[in-house]
């Protein structure tokens, strides 16, 4: 998650917090609309791709803002709880 720091220190700075927390929000909506779109066959992979890129800038620069140790010690967490489900008989499928 410590990858391009400086260019979101910089995107900080240039159009502030409020901004950025927008932008993380239309790009999921993007995401979002594009995968209901692949699934009737209404847009194709890259476009897919595209929108995970433009999620996972918006996922990296909300990290920085939050603190990115904070946040990849709440993904070892959820990781180790998925791992107990995988393990588990009793999974009924949802994280
Ligand atoms: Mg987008």
């Amino acid at each position: 998650m410590k990858k391009h720091q400086t260019i979101y220190r910089a995107a900080l700075d240039k159009w502030g917090e409020e901004a950025q927390f927008d932008q993380a929000v239309e790009e999921c909506a993007e995401l979002i609309i594009a995968l209901k779109h692949f699934k009737r066959n209404r847009a194709n992979r890259q476009q897919i791709i595209d929108e995970l890129a433009d999620v996972a800038l918006m996922v990296g620069q909300l990290s920085y803002m939050l603190g990115d140790d904070l946040v990849d010690r709440a993904i070892e967490a959820k990781i180790d709880k998925l791992k107990c489900l995988l393990a588990t008989d009793a999974w009924d499928g949802r994280p």
